[in-house]
């Protein structure tokens, strides 16, 4: 994690070690300031700001994807491979599709566009929030 921080320009501190901790194998796709409430108790003297700064670097530096489905905040992914997000209306929760390959196909170029990434979105009703009607 050390590492991951010096790749990304950080400066290694105990408060980005403890962000990066909590974002390691984290699927909830948690927001800035999900993360900054549960680390606070921990790091009194933790600002949104760091939050921020150290989410906005590790996302620069790759290590981090943001997931921009939610349009009341932005989250983040510890996993930086390209895959589908689906937004439950309901309950509000992020989940990872693992839609095959072939079920989307995108051309590596669009009209003249080199495509390098993709993201794609899918917006319904996962199966807990389903089997509760
Ligand atoms: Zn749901
Ligand atoms: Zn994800």
């Amino acid at each position: 994690m050390i590492d991951i921080l010096r790749k990304a320009g950080l400066k290694v501190t105990p408060q980005r070690l403890a962000i990066l901790s909590f974002l390691e194998g984290n699927t909830s796709h948690p927001s800035a300031e999900e993360i900054y409430r549960a680390l606070k108790p921990r790091f009194p003297s933790l600002s949104p700001a760091t939050v921020y700064n150290t989410l906005d670097a590790l996302i620069y530096a790759g290590v981090l994807q943001e997931v921009n489905i939610d349009p009341a905040r932005r989250r983040v992914d510890p996993n930086p491979e390209p895959h589908t997000h689906f937004l439950c209306t309901r309950c509000g929760r992020v989940y990872d599709l693992n839609l095959p390959a072939y079920e989307i196909s995108i051309p590596d170029e669009v009209m003249g566009f080199t495509v390098h990434r993709y993201a794609l979105n899918l917006y319904g009703v996962c199966p807990a929030c389903a089997s509760t009607t």
